[in-house]
């Protein structure tokens, strides 16, 4: 409780005035020293938050909290800003696989650093789609095609004990033209399939390296996005996390799960916020004599937005606990205990049940606050009014992070391959109904 307040107090005092700024502002505003995105982000790490998804001993007694915990906090988040919320998750994205799969040295060199740091110095992204490979990069390894990927935009040859990397990630990297580190998706020069592969740190100000700068979005303006440029880049052996192997395969799928279920509980909180705009903005706008609020119609929807959000909810916050190994999956009659006790990743969670957690939060994150701009007229067409940033922020998720569509064949196929159904019910009788 004490969590959620907290949470709800950073969303509403820092991370909604400065979204609000920031969507305001020309892209290239938005990333220069001072600007109110390194406001939230330092004010978050003054805090201690980033600390809160690391596995001990990076995070201690204070910072660490179980699925439930950190669902609550990123949902306040998204509730907050879905641009900062954004930015937040893919900041931490290579220092905590580094707390998992990294050497020694590299913990030492490049994640304490950014564990201790209080005012936003270093700050992380995520390098997987190119300007040739969205769907059909990282997002659809499931799907058979993925095999006729051909060269990726970017690849990585050895050299002694480094690696040369060379070419360019799309221009929708979200956090790219300020990040310090990206965690990033290569693939193995003359290779054509993308699992061969790897995952690798790369420091941002190594020499090669060039930040695109920031576009204009439609939606998600508080968190700026760019390409990231690689000639002859050269990485020391160690930032290698994840070497081409079998195992990078399975890491993806994992990894995609980390992300759907963490995007889920941000979208849920994107369609809380326009619910409870809307909410309050039809208790006080009167028309026909009353308060609108009174009139059916509104009631109706009202009621409508609210169904949406507790089931996506649900969904959000099981997909997150099964990805800490809290709670078996549900569609699973094999599985009766959670399969391992509070971690960071069991490794072992269920790619529909994120994707679906993730598919339907973002889709009724959009239907909420579509409603929500309904009921709010002309005024929440204006830009005035938040209704009409939330509606722009809701149906970037859509594409964010993998589009709708292409995330949900990634489930179909999962369900399809793997979904086991009752075996003691004897065949007959499964035919005689
Ligand atoms: C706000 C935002 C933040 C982002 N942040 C990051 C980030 O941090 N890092 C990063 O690497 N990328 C990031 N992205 C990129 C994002 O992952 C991609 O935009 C997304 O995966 C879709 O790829 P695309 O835009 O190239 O669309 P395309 O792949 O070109 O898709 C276009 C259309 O074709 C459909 N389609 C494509 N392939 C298939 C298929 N096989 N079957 C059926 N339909 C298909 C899609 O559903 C879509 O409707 C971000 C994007 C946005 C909008």
């Amino acid at each position: 409780m004490l969590l959620k307040k907290e949470a709800h107090r950073i969303a509403v005092e820092v991370l909604r005035p400065c979204a609000r700024e920031l969507d305001r502002m020309p892209p290239e505003q938005r990333i220069l020293p001072g600007s109110p995105y390194f406001q939230a982000i330092g004010q978050l790490k003054s805090l201690g938050y980033h600390r809160m998804f690391l596995p001990a001993p990076y995070s201690d007694s204070d910072t660490q909290v179980s699925a439930l915990g950190r669902a609550i906090f990123l949902e306040e988040l998204g509730w907050g800003s879905l641009g900062l919320a954004t930015a937040f998750g893919v900041d931490m994205l290579p220092f905590v696989l580094i707390a998992m799969f990294g050497s020694d040295e590299l913990k030492e060199e490049v994640l304490l650093p950014w564990v201790e740091d209080t005012e936003g110095k270093y700050h992380g992204c995520w390098g997987a789609t190119e300007p040739d490979h969205g769907s059909d990069g990282i997002m659809s390894l499931r799907d058979e095609s993925g095999l006729t990927f051909g060269k990726a935009q970017v690849s990585i040859q050895s050299s002694g004990d480094d690696w040369i990397i060379n070419g360019q990630k799309s221009a929708w990297v979200s956090s790219a033209p300020i990040a310090t580190h990206c965690a990033l998706h290569v693939q193995l020069a003359g290779e054509e399939n993308p699992l061969h592969g790897m995952f690798v740190i790369v420091d941002l100000s190594s020499e090669g390296v060039t930040l695109g700068q920031p576009i204009q979005m439609l939606g998600a303006r508080d968190d700026p996005q760019g390409e990231i440029f690689f000639e002859n880049v050269r990485i020391p052996g160690k930032n290698v996390l994840v070497a081409n192997s079998p195992f990078y395969g399975v890491f993806i799928d994992q990894l995609l799960c980390a992300t759907s279920s963490n995007i889920a509980n941000i979208a849920v909180g994107v369609a809380r916020a326009a619910f409870e705009e809307a909410l309050e903005y039809t208790r006080r706008r009167v028309q026909g004599g009353q308060p609108i609020v009174n009139h059916k119609n509104v009631q109706l929807t009202l009621y409508s937005m609210f169904e949406k959000i507790e089931t996506a909810r649900c969904f959000a916050r099981q997909a997150l606990a099964f990805l800490q190994g809290e709670t078996p999956k549900l569609d699973d009659l094999s599985q009766d205990e959670p399969q391992s006790p509070m971690g960071i990743s069991n490794f072992l969670s269920s790619p529909r049940h994120a994707r679906c957690a993730q598919i339907y939060a973002k889709r009724i994150a959009f239907e909420v606050a579509n409603d929500a701009l309904q009921l709010s007229g002309a005024f929440g067409l204006s830009d005035e009014s938040l209704f009409e940033k939330l509606f722009r922020d809701a149906r970037s998720l859509w594409i964010e992070d993998g589009t709708l569509e292409v995330l949900s064949l990634d489930a179909a196929r999962d369900l399809i391959k793997n979904y086991e159904t009752d075996q003691y019910v004897p065949t007959e009788v499964i035919q005689r109904w």
